[in-house]
Protein backbone atom coordinates (compact mmCIF):
# COMPACT_ATOMS: atom_id res chain seq x y z
CA UNK A 1 0.00 0.00 0.00
CA UNK A 2 1.09 3.36 -0.71
CA UNK A 3 0.47 5.16 2.59
CA UNK A 4 -1.20 5.12 6.20
CA UNK A 5 -4.64 6.13 4.85
CA UNK A 6 -4.69 3.40 1.95
CA UNK A 7 -3.58 1.13 4.75
CA UNK A 8 -5.80 2.10 7.28
CA UNK A 9 -8.78 1.42 4.88
CA UNK A 10 -7.42 -1.63 4.09
CA UNK A 11 -7.16 -2.74 7.39
CA UNK A 12 -10.82 -2.12 8.35
CA UNK A 13 -12.14 -3.88 5.08
CA UNK A 14 -13.11 -7.51 4.50
CA UNK A 15 -11.31 -10.43 2.78
CA UNK A 16 -13.17 -9.91 -0.40
CA UNK A 17 -12.66 -5.89 -0.54
CA UNK A 18 -8.97 -6.41 0.63
CA UNK A 19 -8.34 -8.84 -2.17
CA UNK A 20 -10.53 -5.77 -4.32
CA UNK A 21 -7.94 -3.12 -3.41
CA UNK A 22 -4.80 -5.12 -3.45
CA UNK A 23 -5.92 -6.58 -7.17
CA UNK A 24 -6.62 -2.83 -7.88
CA UNK A 25 -3.11 -1.81 -6.27
CA UNK A 26 -1.49 -4.80 -8.66
CA UNK A 27 -3.12 -3.63 -11.69
CA UNK A 28 -1.62 -0.14 -11.11
CA UNK A 29 1.64 -1.71 -10.28
CA UNK A 30 1.27 -3.92 -13.54
CA UNK A 31 1.05 -0.70 -15.52
CA UNK A 32 4.52 1.08 -14.01
CA UNK A 33 6.35 -2.45 -14.08
CA UNK A 34 5.65 -3.60 -17.42
CA UNK A 35 4.37 -0.10 -19.52
CA UNK A 36 6.08 2.26 -21.20
CA UNK A 37 9.79 0.82 -22.38
CA UNK A 38 9.78 -2.59 -20.54
CA UNK A 39 8.69 -4.81 -23.57
CA UNK A 40 12.10 -2.98 -25.70
CA UNK A 41 14.27 -3.24 -22.65
CA UNK A 42 13.19 -7.26 -21.71
CA UNK A 43 14.01 -7.60 -25.71
CA UNK A 44 17.03 -6.45 -25.52
CA UNK A 45 18.22 -8.36 -22.48
CA UNK A 46 16.85 -11.41 -24.42
CA UNK A 47 19.35 -10.70 -26.96
CA UNK A 48 22.60 -10.04 -25.37
CA UNK A 49 22.07 -12.70 -22.97
CA UNK A 50 24.01 -14.82 -25.38
CA UNK A 51 26.54 -11.80 -25.91
CA UNK A 52 30.31 -13.23 -26.13
CA UNK A 53 33.02 -12.25 -22.87
CA UNK A 54 34.33 -9.36 -25.73
CA UNK A 55 30.62 -7.98 -26.89
CA UNK A 56 29.51 -7.86 -23.32
CA UNK A 57 33.04 -6.16 -22.56
CA UNK A 58 32.55 -3.56 -25.07
CA UNK A 59 28.11 -3.21 -23.59
CA UNK A 60 29.90 -2.85 -19.95
CA UNK A 61 32.70 -0.11 -21.13
CA UNK A 62 29.99 2.10 -23.12
CA UNK A 63 27.31 1.95 -19.74
CA UNK A 64 30.01 2.48 -17.48
CA UNK A 65 31.20 5.57 -19.83
CA UNK A 66 27.48 6.92 -20.29
CA UNK A 67 27.28 6.45 -16.53
CA UNK A 68 30.15 8.60 -15.12
CA UNK A 69 29.33 11.29 -18.17
CA UNK A 70 25.62 11.96 -16.63
CA UNK A 71 27.13 11.71 -12.80
CA UNK A 72 30.14 14.31 -13.67
CA UNK A 73 27.54 16.53 -15.15
CA UNK A 74 24.52 16.30 -13.06
CA UNK A 75 25.04 14.50 -10.06
CA UNK A 76 26.22 16.78 -7.29
CA UNK A 77 28.27 14.26 -5.40
CA UNK A 78 30.46 13.03 -8.17
CA UNK A 79 30.65 16.29 -10.03
CA UNK A 80 32.52 17.37 -6.75
CA UNK A 81 34.44 14.40 -6.30
CA UNK A 82 35.61 14.32 -9.99
CA UNK A 83 36.41 17.82 -9.60
CA UNK A 84 38.52 17.50 -6.42
CA UNK A 85 40.62 14.43 -7.41
CA UNK A 86 41.37 15.72 -11.23
CA UNK A 87 39.25 12.91 -12.08
CA UNK A 88 37.44 12.79 -16.08
CA UNK A 89 35.14 9.74 -16.71
CA UNK A 90 36.93 9.20 -20.35
CA UNK A 91 40.13 7.75 -18.23
CA UNK A 92 37.53 5.32 -16.75
CA UNK A 93 36.80 1.61 -18.28
CA UNK A 94 35.36 -1.38 -15.81
CA UNK A 95 39.07 -2.45 -15.43
CA UNK A 96 40.31 0.41 -13.66
CA UNK A 97 36.98 1.70 -12.19
CA UNK A 98 38.39 -0.06 -8.73
CA UNK A 99 41.49 1.75 -8.61
CA UNK A 100 39.72 5.31 -10.12
CA UNK A 101 37.47 5.70 -7.51
CA UNK A 102 36.25 5.35 -3.77
CA UNK A 103 34.14 3.36 -2.68
CA UNK A 104 30.63 4.82 -1.75
CA UNK A 105 29.51 3.87 1.71
CA UNK A 106 26.45 3.53 2.82
CA UNK A 107 26.23 5.97 5.49
CA UNK A 108 27.07 8.78 2.67
CA UNK A 109 23.42 7.64 0.92
CA UNK A 110 21.74 8.16 4.59
CA UNK A 111 23.18 11.49 5.23
CA UNK A 112 23.89 12.74 1.18
CA UNK A 113 20.64 11.67 0.08
CA UNK A 114 20.04 15.16 -1.60
CA UNK A 115 23.60 15.26 -3.23
CA UNK A 116 23.30 11.78 -4.70
CA UNK A 117 20.33 12.92 -6.62
CA UNK A 118 20.63 13.92 -10.46
CA UNK A 119 20.02 17.94 -10.88
CA UNK A 120 18.37 16.79 -14.74
CA UNK A 121 15.21 14.95 -13.45
CA UNK A 122 11.87 15.53 -12.63
CA UNK A 123 11.48 14.90 -9.00
CA UNK A 124 7.77 14.28 -9.16
CA UNK A 125 8.21 11.21 -11.97
CA UNK A 126 10.36 9.54 -9.79
CA UNK A 127 9.82 6.82 -7.50
CA UNK A 128 10.85 6.86 -4.01
CA UNK A 129 11.98 2.85 -2.80
CA UNK A 130 12.47 2.90 1.25
CA UNK A 131 14.15 0.56 2.31
CA UNK A 132 13.55 -0.85 6.16
CA UNK A 133 16.35 -1.60 8.53
CA UNK A 134 15.96 -3.60 11.87
CA UNK A 135 17.20 -0.83 13.49
CA UNK A 136 19.03 2.25 13.02
CA UNK A 137 17.68 4.84 9.98
CA UNK A 138 16.18 3.70 6.69
CA UNK A 139 17.90 4.87 3.44
CA UNK A 140 15.51 6.76 0.90
CA UNK A 141 16.08 5.52 -3.15
CA UNK A 142 14.81 7.43 -5.67
CA UNK A 143 14.26 5.83 -9.28
CA UNK A 144 13.15 6.73 -12.68
CA UNK A 145 10.46 4.59 -13.41
CA UNK A 146 12.57 3.49 -16.72
CA UNK A 147 14.78 2.17 -14.31
CA UNK A 148 12.59 0.16 -12.54
CA UNK A 149 10.89 -1.23 -15.70
CA UNK A 150 14.18 -2.27 -16.44
CA UNK A 151 14.86 -3.85 -13.13
CA UNK A 152 11.62 -5.88 -13.80
CA UNK A 153 12.60 -7.08 -17.44
CA UNK A 154 15.96 -8.43 -15.83
CA UNK A 155 13.54 -10.12 -13.45
CA UNK A 156 11.48 -11.55 -16.16
CA UNK A 157 14.57 -12.82 -17.53
CA UNK A 158 15.50 -14.78 -14.34
CA UNK A 159 12.22 -15.76 -14.09
CA UNK A 160 12.47 -17.40 -18.05
CA UNK A 161 15.41 -19.11 -16.83
CA UNK A 162 14.05 -21.02 -14.21
CA UNK A 163 11.37 -22.18 -17.37
CA UNK A 164 8.40 -19.48 -16.00
CA UNK A 165 7.33 -15.98 -16.60
CA UNK A 166 5.77 -13.08 -14.46
CA UNK A 167 2.58 -13.43 -14.86
CA UNK A 168 1.93 -17.48 -14.80
CA UNK A 169 -0.09 -18.51 -11.73
CA UNK A 170 2.50 -18.00 -8.79
CA UNK A 171 2.14 -18.42 -4.97
CA UNK A 172 4.36 -14.84 -3.34
CA UNK A 173 5.51 -14.91 0.41
CA UNK A 174 5.42 -11.05 0.91
CA UNK A 175 7.34 -8.85 3.24
CA UNK A 176 4.10 -6.45 3.39
CA UNK A 177 1.92 -6.83 6.01
CA UNK A 178 -1.39 -8.35 4.40
CA UNK A 179 -3.08 -8.66 7.68
CA UNK A 180 -2.79 -7.66 11.30
CA UNK A 181 0.27 -10.03 12.63
CA UNK A 182 -2.10 -10.73 15.64
CA UNK A 183 -4.43 -12.56 13.58
CA UNK A 184 -4.53 -16.57 14.13
CA UNK A 185 -7.44 -17.78 11.66
CA UNK A 186 -6.93 -18.34 8.37
CA UNK A 187 -6.87 -16.65 5.69
CA UNK A 188 -3.25 -15.57 5.78
CA UNK A 189 -3.15 -14.95 2.10
CA UNK A 190 -4.78 -12.38 -0.21
CA UNK A 191 -5.48 -12.63 -4.23
CA UNK A 192 -3.65 -9.97 -7.05
CA UNK A 193 -5.64 -10.99 -9.65
CA UNK A 194 -4.02 -8.08 -11.60
CA UNK A 195 -0.24 -10.50 -11.40
CA UNK A 196 -2.52 -13.69 -11.31
CA UNK A 197 -1.11 -14.37 -7.65
CA UNK A 198 -1.89 -15.91 -4.06
CA UNK A 199 -0.22 -13.51 -1.93
CA UNK A 200 0.38 -15.11 1.54
CA UNK A 201 1.80 -13.73 4.83
CA UNK A 202 5.44 -14.65 5.75
CA UNK A 203 4.50 -13.07 9.14
CA UNK A 204 2.02 -15.86 9.64
CA UNK A 205 3.56 -18.99 8.74
CA UNK A 206 4.62 -21.27 11.50
CA UNK A 207 4.15 -24.80 12.44
CA UNK A 208 0.48 -24.12 13.65
CA UNK A 209 -0.51 -22.61 10.51
CA UNK A 210 1.38 -24.53 7.79
CA UNK A 211 -1.53 -27.23 6.86
CA UNK A 212 -3.37 -24.60 6.44
CA UNK A 213 -1.38 -22.86 3.85
CA UNK A 214 -0.41 -26.40 2.14
CA UNK A 215 -3.88 -27.06 1.75
CA UNK A 216 -4.44 -23.74 0.18
CA UNK A 217 -1.23 -23.47 -2.18
CA UNK A 218 -1.81 -27.21 -3.16
CA UNK A 219 -5.73 -26.27 -4.17
CA UNK A 220 -3.91 -23.20 -6.12
CA UNK A 221 -1.71 -25.18 -7.85
CA UNK A 222 1.06 -22.46 -8.78
CA UNK A 223 3.52 -22.91 -11.54
CA UNK A 224 5.86 -21.22 -9.35
CA UNK A 225 6.55 -19.72 -5.75
CA UNK A 226 8.63 -16.83 -4.75
CA UNK A 227 9.59 -16.86 -1.30
CA UNK A 228 12.02 -16.01 0.97
CA UNK A 229 14.39 -19.51 1.52
CA UNK A 230 13.37 -19.36 5.20
CA UNK A 231 9.53 -19.75 4.29
CA UNK A 232 10.06 -22.27 1.97
CA UNK A 233 11.88 -24.29 4.05
CA UNK A 234 9.29 -24.09 6.83
CA UNK A 235 6.82 -25.56 4.02
CA UNK A 236 9.19 -28.35 3.02
CA UNK A 237 9.95 -29.54 6.36
CA UNK A 238 5.92 -29.95 7.43
CA UNK A 239 5.71 -31.49 4.08
CA UNK A 240 8.30 -34.10 4.69
CA UNK A 241 6.87 -34.55 7.96
CA UNK A 242 3.07 -35.21 7.07
CA UNK A 243 3.40 -37.21 4.02
CA UNK A 244 -0.69 -37.40 3.80
CA UNK A 245 -1.26 -33.70 2.95
CA UNK A 246 -1.49 -32.80 -0.58
CA UNK A 247 1.71 -32.32 -2.48
CA UNK A 248 2.85 -28.85 -4.39
CA UNK A 249 4.18 -29.73 -7.37
CA UNK A 250 5.44 -26.09 -8.92
CA UNK A 251 7.46 -25.75 -12.14
CA UNK A 252 10.27 -23.45 -9.68
CA UNK A 253 10.73 -22.44 -6.65
CA UNK A 254 12.73 -18.73 -6.70
CA UNK A 255 13.82 -17.36 -3.88
CA UNK A 256 15.60 -13.84 -2.63
CA UNK A 257 16.53 -11.56 0.10
CA UNK A 258 17.82 -13.93 2.29
CA UNK A 259 21.10 -15.75 1.99
CA UNK A 260 19.93 -19.39 0.46
CA UNK A 261 21.22 -22.60 2.82
CA UNK A 262 22.52 -25.54 1.74
CA UNK A 263 20.71 -27.30 3.59
CA UNK A 264 17.34 -25.34 2.94
CA UNK A 265 18.14 -25.88 -1.00
CA UNK A 266 18.21 -29.57 -0.77
CA UNK A 267 15.09 -29.93 1.60
CA UNK A 268 13.02 -27.33 -0.67
CA UNK A 269 13.51 -29.19 -3.94
CA UNK A 270 13.45 -32.46 -2.65
CA UNK A 271 9.67 -31.91 -1.05
CA UNK A 272 8.24 -29.55 -4.38
CA UNK A 273 9.92 -31.69 -6.83
CA UNK A 274 11.62 -28.72 -8.87
CA UNK A 275 14.89 -26.74 -8.43
CA UNK A 276 15.27 -23.51 -6.83
CA UNK A 277 16.80 -20.82 -8.15
CA UNK A 278 17.95 -18.21 -5.80
CA UNK A 279 18.56 -14.42 -6.88
CA UNK A 280 19.83 -11.53 -5.23
CA UNK A 281 19.16 -8.07 -5.70
CA UNK A 282 18.76 -4.90 -4.07
CA UNK A 283 16.81 -1.89 -3.51
CA UNK A 284 19.19 0.84 -4.26
CA UNK A 285 19.65 -0.93 -7.98
CA UNK A 286 22.90 -1.78 -7.65
CA UNK A 287 23.58 -5.27 -8.61
CA UNK A 288 21.90 -8.59 -10.04
CA UNK A 289 23.27 -12.05 -9.23
CA UNK A 290 21.03 -14.49 -10.80
CA UNK A 291 20.89 -18.71 -10.59
CA UNK A 292 21.00 -20.54 -13.73
CA UNK A 293 20.10 -23.73 -14.69
CA UNK A 294 23.84 -25.08 -14.02
CA UNK A 295 23.01 -23.66 -10.29
CA UNK A 296 26.07 -21.17 -10.73
CA UNK A 297 25.82 -17.62 -9.41
CA UNK A 298 26.10 -15.64 -12.67
CA UNK A 299 26.49 -11.34 -12.01
CA UNK A 300 24.05 -10.10 -14.79
CA UNK A 301 26.76 -8.04 -16.99
CA UNK A 302 24.20 -5.76 -18.42
CA UNK A 303 22.45 -4.79 -14.86
CA UNK A 304 26.19 -3.17 -13.51
CA UNK A 305 29.71 -4.17 -12.41
CA UNK A 306 30.03 -6.08 -9.36
CA UNK A 307 33.80 -5.95 -7.50
CA UNK A 308 34.72 -8.42 -4.55
CA UNK A 309 37.39 -6.61 -2.69
CA UNK A 310 39.06 -7.81 0.23
CA UNK A 311 39.62 -5.68 3.13
CA UNK A 312 42.38 -4.11 2.24
CA UNK A 313 40.82 -3.06 -0.61
CA UNK A 314 42.19 -5.34 -3.24
CA UNK A 315 40.27 -7.99 -5.32
CA UNK A 316 39.64 -11.07 -3.72
CA UNK A 317 41.42 -14.17 -5.44
CA UNK A 318 39.41 -16.43 -7.05
CA UNK A 319 37.80 -18.49 -3.85
CA UNK A 320 38.58 -16.09 -1.56
CA UNK A 321 35.38 -14.24 0.21
CA UNK A 322 35.25 -10.58 -0.16
CA UNK A 323 32.79 -7.42 -0.08
CA UNK A 324 30.27 -6.55 -3.00
CA UNK A 325 31.58 -3.28 -4.35
CA UNK A 326 28.68 -2.63 -7.06
CA UNK A 327 28.06 -0.27 -9.65
CA UNK A 328 24.00 0.10 -11.01
CA UNK A 329 24.13 1.09 -14.59
CA UNK A 330 20.06 1.19 -14.25
CA UNK A 331 19.01 4.73 -12.53
CA UNK A 332 20.25 7.62 -13.97
CA UNK A 333 18.09 9.65 -10.56
CA UNK A 334 20.51 8.50 -8.15
CA UNK A 335 23.63 6.61 -9.31
CA UNK A 336 25.27 4.03 -7.15
CA UNK A 337 28.92 3.82 -8.54
CA UNK A 338 31.50 1.53 -6.73
CA UNK A 339 28.92 1.03 -3.68
CA UNK A 340 29.51 -0.87 -0.30
CA UNK A 341 25.80 -2.89 -0.29
CA UNK A 342 26.72 -4.52 2.61
CA UNK A 343 27.05 -8.19 1.82
CA UNK A 344 29.79 -10.77 0.86
CA UNK A 345 30.91 -13.01 -1.32
CA UNK A 346 32.90 -15.40 -2.59
CA UNK A 347 34.86 -14.69 -5.60
CA UNK A 348 35.69 -17.31 -8.60
CA UNK A 349 37.34 -17.05 -12.05
CA UNK A 350 35.48 -19.80 -13.67
CA UNK A 351 32.98 -20.12 -16.55
CA UNK A 352 30.04 -21.80 -16.81
CA UNK A 353 28.18 -24.87 -18.47
CA UNK A 354 25.48 -22.74 -19.28
CA UNK A 355 27.23 -21.30 -22.48
CA UNK A 356 26.50 -17.88 -20.42
CA UNK A 357 29.84 -15.61 -20.72
CA UNK A 358 28.69 -13.96 -17.46
CA UNK A 359 30.93 -13.57 -14.16
CA UNK A 360 30.31 -16.27 -11.91
CA UNK A 361 29.77 -15.60 -7.85
CA UNK A 362 31.03 -18.74 -6.05
CA UNK A 363 28.82 -18.34 -3.34
CA UNK A 364 26.68 -15.82 -1.50
CA UNK A 365 27.66 -15.15 1.98
CA UNK A 366 24.90 -12.82 3.23
CA UNK A 367 25.10 -9.45 5.19
CA UNK A 368 28.64 -8.15 6.27
CA UNK A 369 27.66 -7.10 9.64
CA UNK A 370 25.99 -10.80 10.32
CA UNK A 371 29.38 -12.60 11.32
CA UNK A 372 30.50 -13.87 14.94
CA UNK A 373 33.65 -11.94 15.50
CA UNK A 374 35.66 -14.27 17.82
CA UNK A 375 37.25 -12.90 20.79
CA UNK A 376 40.82 -13.67 18.90
CA UNK A 377 39.17 -11.45 16.27
CA UNK A 378 38.53 -14.32 13.77
CA UNK A 379 35.10 -13.12 11.55
CA UNK A 380 33.09 -16.41 11.54
CA UNK A 381 29.85 -15.67 9.22
CA UNK A 382 28.36 -19.28 7.83
CA UNK A 383 27.68 -21.47 10.37
CA UNK A 384 24.81 -23.34 8.48
CA UNK A 385 27.24 -26.78 8.45
CA UNK A 386 27.15 -27.20 12.11
CA UNK A 387 23.69 -28.01 12.27
CA UNK A 388 24.03 -30.88 9.57
CA UNK A 389 22.94 -34.11 10.47
CA UNK A 390 21.52 -33.12 13.67
CA UNK A 391 17.71 -34.54 14.52
CA UNK A 392 15.33 -32.05 16.36
CA UNK A 393 16.26 -29.14 15.41
CA UNK A 394 13.60 -27.66 13.02
CA UNK A 395 15.05 -23.99 12.60
CA UNK A 396 18.28 -22.03 14.50
CA UNK A 397 19.54 -19.04 14.92
CA UNK A 398 23.00 -17.85 16.49
CA UNK A 399 23.27 -14.58 18.08
CA UNK A 400 26.16 -12.61 19.34
CA UNK A 401 24.81 -10.85 22.44
CA UNK A 402 28.75 -9.61 23.66
CA UNK A 403 32.36 -10.19 22.88
CA UNK A 404 32.37 -13.44 24.69
CA UNK A 405 28.89 -14.79 24.66
CA UNK A 406 26.30 -15.90 21.74
CA UNK A 407 23.03 -17.46 22.06
CA UNK A 408 21.96 -20.49 20.12
CA UNK A 409 17.70 -19.65 19.73
CA UNK A 410 16.45 -23.32 18.56
CA UNK A 411 13.29 -24.29 17.67
CA UNK A 412 12.82 -27.85 18.92
CA UNK A 413 10.23 -30.89 17.19
CA UNK A 414 9.76 -34.54 19.23
CA UNK A 415 13.01 -35.56 17.95
CA UNK A 416 15.24 -33.41 19.80
CA UNK A 417 17.08 -34.57 23.00
CA UNK A 418 19.36 -33.06 24.93
CA UNK A 419 22.65 -34.90 23.96
CA UNK A 420 21.79 -33.20 20.23
CA UNK A 421 22.22 -30.05 22.16
CA UNK A 422 26.05 -30.96 23.67
CA UNK A 423 26.98 -31.68 20.12
CA UNK A 424 25.94 -28.50 18.64
CA UNK A 425 27.39 -26.64 21.28
CA UNK A 426 30.85 -28.60 20.91
CA UNK A 427 30.79 -28.09 17.05
CA UNK A 428 30.29 -24.34 17.70
CA UNK A 429 32.66 -24.27 20.58
CA UNK A 430 35.15 -25.63 17.81
CA UNK A 431 34.70 -23.16 15.55
CA UNK A 432 34.50 -20.00 17.88
CA UNK A 433 36.94 -20.76 20.16
CA UNK A 434 36.33 -21.97 24.10
CA UNK A 435 36.72 -18.28 25.17
CA UNK A 436 33.32 -18.54 24.10
CA UNK A 437 30.45 -18.41 26.57
CA UNK A 438 27.32 -20.55 24.39
CA UNK A 439 23.22 -20.52 26.00
CA UNK A 440 20.74 -22.45 24.01
CA UNK A 441 17.59 -21.14 23.90
CA UNK A 442 14.32 -22.81 22.81
CA UNK A 443 11.75 -21.17 21.62
CA UNK A 444 8.54 -21.85 20.21
CA UNK A 445 9.51 -19.53 17.16
CA UNK A 446 12.60 -17.38 15.57
CA UNK A 447 11.43 -13.85 15.07
CA UNK A 448 12.02 -12.23 11.84
CA UNK A 449 13.20 -8.83 11.12
CA UNK A 450 10.50 -6.27 10.59
CA UNK A 451 10.95 -6.98 7.08
CA UNK A 452 9.79 -10.84 7.79
CA UNK A 453 13.02 -12.01 7.10
CA UNK A 454 14.70 -14.70 8.75
CA UNK A 455 18.53 -14.42 9.76
CA UNK A 456 20.69 -17.21 10.51
CA UNK A 457 23.42 -15.54 12.41
CA UNK A 458 22.43 -11.83 14.00
CA UNK A 459 25.69 -9.46 15.62
CA UNK A 460 24.54 -7.14 18.35
CA UNK A 461 28.01 -5.89 18.92
CA UNK A 462 28.19 -2.01 18.25
CA UNK A 463 29.52 -2.48 14.07
CA UNK A 464 32.16 -0.10 12.80
CA UNK A 465 30.90 3.32 11.64
CA UNK A 466 31.13 2.42 7.97
CA UNK A 467 28.93 -0.22 8.69
CA UNK A 468 26.56 2.61 11.13
CA UNK A 469 23.04 2.14 8.86
CA UNK A 470 21.12 -1.05 8.95
CA UNK A 471 21.21 -3.03 5.48
CA UNK A 472 18.01 -2.78 2.96
CA UNK A 473 15.31 -4.89 4.36
CA UNK A 474 13.40 -4.33 1.50
CA UNK A 475 12.12 -7.23 -1.37
CA UNK A 476 11.52 -5.50 -3.96
CA UNK A 477 9.83 -8.26 -6.09
CA UNK A 478 7.58 -8.65 -3.88
ZN1 LIG B 1 25.54 -20.66 -15.80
Amino acid sequence: MNNELAQAVYDRSPVWMQNLLLSAYGFSLYRARYGGSYRQHLARLLRTERYSRSELAELQAVELRRLLTHAARHVPWYARLFAEHGISPDGIDPDNLGRALPILEKDTVRTRTGLLIADNVAGGALHTINTSGTTGSPLVIRATADALRRNYAFFERFLRTAGVRSRDRSVTFAGRMLLPAGRLEPPYWRSNWAMNTLLCSSYHLSDSTAEAYIRCIARFRPRYIDAYPSAAYTLALYLTERPELPRIRPKAIVTSSETLLEHQRALIEEAFGCPVYDQYGSAELAACITQCEHGSYHVNPEYGIVEIVREDGRPAAPGEAGELICTGFLNDAMPMIRYRIGDSAIASDRSCGCGRAWPVVESLLGRVDDVIVTPDGRRIGRLDPLFKGLTGIKEAQIVQVAPNRLEVNLVRDNAYDPSVGARLVEALSLRVGRDMQIELRFLERIPRTAAGKFRSVVSRLPQPARHGVEAVEQRLYS
